[in-house]
């Protein structure tokens, strides 16, 4: 599904009450929401969702964070919708990250970074169906 993709709006960008703001620019940006629901993500669910970044010396605390109070998970439908999408978020890091994207203007650090965006076609599908069954998917 080359025109969909994953985001997640994450517990600090949810908890400082950027949900609105956010999902209006991912509408200006021209992305259809093809599923939209807040969660909040059980320690394990985290563990599963980052499970490729276990080994790294962050993941810990990135379970932690994830897991440390409700976001909004995002299936996201636009032409090249995997780029599109990680276009809008800017870098991880926020101090690096361009002006005009969504981590410069509300990620506050390189883990709480304000959102999530999957990295390739392949990984977008896996992660749809993580967190979205199909009759959730309009
Ligand atoms: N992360 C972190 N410390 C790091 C790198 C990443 O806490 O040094 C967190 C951060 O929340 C990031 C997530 O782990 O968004 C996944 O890392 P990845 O390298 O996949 O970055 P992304 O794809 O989110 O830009
Ligand atoms: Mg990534």
């Amino acid at each position: 599904m080359a025109n969909l993709t994953f985001g997640i709006i994450k517990p600090d960008a949810v908890r400082a009450g950027h949900t609105g703001s956010i999902i209006q620019r991912i509408l200006d940006t021209g992305f259809k929401i093809r599923g939209l629901k807040l969660i909040h993500m059980t320690r394990q669910q985290g563990e599963g969702f980052y499970a490729v970044h276990r080994e790294r010396p962050f993941f810990a605390g990135l379970v932690e964070f994830m897991s440390s109070g409700p976001c909004v998970v995002m299936a996201l439908e636009k032409e090249s919708a995997v780029k599109s999408w990680r276009d809008l978020m800017g870098a991880t890091d926020p101090a690096k990250a361009d002006e005009g994207t969504l981590r410069k203007e509300f990620g506050g650090s390189v883990g709480e970074n304000a959102v999530h965006g999957s990295d390739s076609d392949e990984n977008a599908a896996i992660e749809v169906s993580y967190f979205f069954s199909r009759l959730e998917l309009v």
